[in-house]
């Protein structure tokens, strides 16, 4: 029974029915499909092959539909397609869509136009090209190079100092989520938040067009979003540490610090939160993980993360079965560990004594019981119990399909669909799907806890 759960991103190699198998049968939890690439139809054929490989291997599967959000890209070049740009040199960013040279290229985005401020940077190639804003006219941003690299067409760039004064959903982004909606997604993940109220807008625009308590992921990439972590997280159902654009807009050695404040900050607010970005990317080519990125795996789940992610290893790599093996393969060790080396007690989070849910744990762990067993009619009190980290095993037996997957993301939470277990409350047949023959459990009905014993 492995604790920490994995998220794969699904893309080109590994989005035919026999790799999608292979990996789900090795252990993802979450399928993560990212809109920013395949949109329509495409992506809703593999939502159904998803969902038809976890109704026959009888596995509850999350879906995770990405949205790209405004994603900030210059314009084109002229006939070279990418131009070196040099220390020192003077660029502007302007209004006229023409192809651009090594002097200018197109800004596409009015939206940043207005929001840049002289002092701003705007990191393009992963930071690896840094422009600082001198000037600021209504139609140009004239800029100076601060380090250099090739600038190449249609780049994506980010604006770490800006507060950019845009909607969270661009038109495509509507387009993508309408369709996606028709699909019952489980989880609708969001880029580029920068505040609370962004992640109600899309909320708004999800209950106007679906009844399905479909669930909002908030990814944290931006130093803003960074800052309003508790309001974001308290508007969201969870967060993503979308530590690929963070490291960018961020200095990146802060990024593991943060990393763990949002750790902390989620699992006091009831909130999931995924671990994401380059987590095995040496396995995009090579059968084995770095020293490093093993430890960076592990560190997930000593962290007590609930689900680590796997991005361009999964979706572009040469074996992305052998990197979810891999990945099940850490975590199922580091998790066995995190049991054997319990939870720091004084530290719980700062809960009130009379806290439901660490009540709740703490009994299990006190008369040291084989299982929690949920009865869950909804997500919460599920949610609740995870988040103080029992470190036991908590069985959530459902009796909604959706519920099942959406629970699947919670660390050491094994979901069950069955309305006949359900009907009956019966807590022991719930738990010897898991092996489980004897001990104590702790079941959560509703309103009544109570231990009992299998013998
Ligand atoms: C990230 O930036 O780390 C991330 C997960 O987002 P995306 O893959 O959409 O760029």
């Amino acid at each position: 029974m492995r604790f920490t759960k994995i998220t794969a991103s699904i893309g080109p190699n590994c989005e035919d029915k026999k790799t999608l198998t292979a990996m789900i049968k090795a252990g993802v939890n979450v399928c993560r499909l990212n809109f920013s690439h395949d949109t329509g139809e495409t992506q809703g054929a593999k939502i159904d092959m998803i969902r038809s490989i976890a109704a026959s291997l009888n596995k509850p599967v999350a879906i995770m539909v990405d949205i790209q959000g405004p994603k900030h890209r210059i314009g084109d070049f002229e006939t070279e397609n990418h131009y070196p740009l040099k220390i020192g040199q003077k660029f502007i960013l302007d209004s006229d869509p023409t192809p651009g040279n090594e002097q200018r290229v197109y800004l596409p985005d009015g939206d940043v136009m207005r929001s840049l401020s002289v002092g701003d940077r705007v990191l393009l190639n992963d930071g690896k090209i840094e422009l600082k804003v001198d000037a600021v006219f209504d139609d140009k941003i004239e800029t100076t190079v601060e380090r250099g690299d090739e600038i190449w067409s249609r780049r994506g760039f980010n604006l770490p100092d800006t507060e950019v004064d845009t909607e969270i959903l661009t038109e495509k982004d509507k387009k993508d989520l309408e369709y996606a909606l028709t699909k019952n997604p489980d989880y609708v993940a969001l880029s580029f938040v920068q505040c609370a109220e962004d992640v109600a807008n899309v909320r708004d625009f999800i209950m106007m067009r679906s009844s399905q308590p479909v669930k909002l992921i908030a990814k944290i990439e931006r130093p803003n979003a960074v800052e309003r972590i508790t309001d974001i997280a308290m508007a969201a159902d969870g967060i993503m540490i979308a530590r690929g654009d963070l490291a960018v807009e961020v200095p990146f050695e802060q990024v593991p610090a943060i990393s763990r404040r949002i750790i902390r900050e989620c699992r006091k607010l009831n909130k999931p939160v995924i671990m994401a970005t380059q987590m095995l990317s040496s396995m995009v080519h090579s059968e084995f993980p770095t020293r490093a990125e093993i430890s960076d795996v592990a560190n997930a789940s000593y962290l007590r993360a609930d689900s680590t992610m796997t991005s361009e290893e999964t979706t572009i790599g040469d074996n992305p079965v052998n990197v979810i093996e891999t990945m099940d393969k850490i975590l199922s060790y580091s998790d066995k560990d995190t049991i054997e080396n319990p939870y720091d007690w004084s530290r719980l989070d700062n809960l009130p004594e009379n806290d439901w849910s660490r009540s709740v744990s703490s009994m299990a762990y006190l008369n040291k019981v084989a299982a929690i067993v949920v009865f869950a009619r909804d997500t919460a009190s599920t949610i609740q119990i995870s988040c103080r980290r029992p470190d036991i095993p908590i069985v959530a037996v459902c009796d909604d399909e959706m519920v099942c997957n959406q629970l699947n993301l919670l660390r050491g939470v094994f979901p069950i669909y069955n309305k006949t277990l359900f009907g009956q409350r019966d807590a022991f047949a719930s738990v010897r799907q898991f092996g489980i023959g004897f001990g104590k459990l702790v079941i959560v009905d509703e309103d009544e806890v109570s231990l009992q014993t299998i013998d």
